[in-house]
């Protein structure tokens, strides 16, 4: 699933090439594409693009008052449809500007997650990015501190949970757990000082890391190209101390880690419910 720094490089380049063009129809492709019945899609129509936003993995589509939010999930991307076919494969949504060009929601796979809600006003506090939390590209050492504090979660599922921080995938959370010499599973109300210090430098220097190479390309990464340090690289080196990382898989993902940088050299038992996993 693309996270932060793939729906913000992405944002910035449709902005760029999208921006300013004037809506000439929106166009659900599928019955369940468009998750709002009001305000109506139509409002949009007549106006002009004013640019492509972002609040943690949502991508939102500012046209004045009116703005579409899009959630890609797994398989979504929003590109320039330069085809136009009436019934584009894997296609979700269309937006036809009055110049002829288009943007194109297609979504892969059986999931069918990926949709787009039409919202009046300011989106921030609507559904669906109502319980979404502070971008974790900007949220300050101490809201940081403030939120760690305020719950009692395992580090790797907190950094991905969107309501504390948002943006933040399992790539980021393994690459942001490794950064900062913290075990994944580590609970957050136990961070010292020091370690939430890591904490938040390590997800600053792992955004600005993908966003710099993110930004380097013509069109989203696909996940097994972006680059990590652990993150799918089980078995292989880590590039900081050259222990071998390790995982612990689940059935849709894998937490992966290096014991050396992270956990005192301990290897944590492959088992959730392990009572080794501290
Ligand atoms: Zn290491």
């Amino acid at each position: 699933m693309p996270e932060l720094p793939e729906i913000q490089a992405h944002a910035e380049r449709l902005t760029g090439r999208f921006g300013g063009r004037v809506l000439e129809r929106f166009t659900p492709l599928t019955f369940t594409a468009l998750k709002t019945a009001t305000p109506s899609a139509e409002d949009a129509a007549g106006r002009p693009l004013d640019g492509i936003g972002r609040h943690g993995k949502f991508l939102l589509l500012g046209f004045g008052d009116r703005t579409f939010v899009v959630h890609l999930m797994q398989g979504g991307r929003l590109v320039p449809d330069d085809k136009q076919s009436a019934r584009p494969r894997n296609g979700i949504a269309r937006w036809t500007f009055d110049d002829g060009s288009a943007l194109l929601l297609t979504e892969a796979g059986r999931e069918r997650k990926a949709g787009v809600w039409m919202v009046a006003g300011d989106p921030v506090g609507q559904d669906p990015v109502a319980g979404l939390g502070i971008d974790a590209d900007v949220v300050s050492r101490d809201e940081l501190a403030g939120l760690l504090a305020g719950t009692n979660m395992r580090l790797h599922g907190f950094l991905r949970d969107q309501h504390g921080i948002a943006g933040v995938g399992r790539m980021l959370a393994n690459e942001i757990c490794h950064r900062a010499r913290l075990s994944p599973f580590a609970s957050t109300s136990k961070l010292d000082d020091d370690q939430v210090d890591r904490l938040h430098a390590a997800i600053g220097a792992c955004i600005a890391d993908a966003l710099a190479h993110e930004r380097t390309l013509d069109a989203m990464s696909k996940a097994a190209d972006r680059p990590g340090a652990v993150h799918r690289r089980k078995g292989a080196e880590c590039p900081v101390c050259g222990d071998t990382v390790r995982a612990v898989e689940y059935n849709a993902y894998e937490v992966d880690y290096c014991p050396t940088c992270q956990t005192g050299g301990k290897v944590l038992a492959d088992n959730t419910t392990s009572k080794f996993l501290k």
